[in-house]
């Protein structure tokens, strides 16, 4: 819970060169959010947008993702918003797995700093950090609590933009938020993702 190391990992990253990302990027996007966030959303990579900005998800995707922070009534400053990779991949491709890997312990030490009650993936690449095998059409909106945090993987806001018979997955799923927090002290633990895969408070 310390802002001054979260905004000097934000430096860090800023001048980051450990994968090939580095080389095309405007800005390198950090992430953005309270620093004693209860939630932190994990997304893909920045896009056009984010990577003229420097901030995460300002574009149509960003904007849809206020959207649905409102219906729970958050606001973006309420929670801390970030990505698996923190470097625009050129023309929006999918992150490969050693940018992934060279990324990752940024994301690990923010969570590590920030200590959320809940993580909440937004799409495959970060539903794999703690799902490997999962499949997000199988376990999208099913908590799983393991030492202490609950993890949730939500479809990222882009791909309900694309294809609106997912919306309805997505909101329900949101809707579930603020009841999950609530709820949180009396979920069973589970030990690794996999045993976890039974269980779901709904
Ligand atoms: N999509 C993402 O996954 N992250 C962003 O920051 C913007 C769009
Ligand atoms: Fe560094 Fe991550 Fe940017 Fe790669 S994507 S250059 S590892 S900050």
């Amino acid at each position: 819970m310390s802002k001054s190391e979260l905004e000097e990992l934000a430096q860090q990253i800023s001048v980051c060169e450990k994968c090939i990302l580095h080389k095309s990027r405007v800005k390198a996007v950090p992430g953005v959010g309270a620093v004693s966030a209860a939630i932190v959303f994990i997304g893909e990579a920045p896009g056009f947008h984010e990577n003229q900005q420097g901030l995460p998800f300002v574009g149509a995707a960003g904007q849809y993702l206020d959207e649905l922070l409102e219906k729970i009534g958050l606001r973006r400053e309420d929670v801390f918003i970030t990505n698996v990779v923190k470097c625009r991949p050129p023309g929006n491709r999918d992150p490969q797995s050693e940018e992934i890997e060279a990324c990752r312990p940024y994301l690990d030490r923010q969570i590590e700093l920030i200590e959320p009650k809940m993580v909440i993936t937004l799409g495959r690449f970060s539903m794999a950090r703690y799902f490997p095998n999962a499949k997000i059409s199988q376990i999208h909106g099913q908590p799983r609590k393991m030492e202490g945090v609950i993890y949730y993987p939500m479809y990222h806001p882009a791909a309900a933009l694309h294809q609106p018979s997912l919306r309805r997955a997505v909101e329900d799923d949101v809707f579930k938020i603020p009841e999950l927090l609530a709820q949180m002290d009396q979920m069973a633990e589970s030990k690794r993702p996999d045993e976890a895969e039974q269980l779901s408070l709904f």
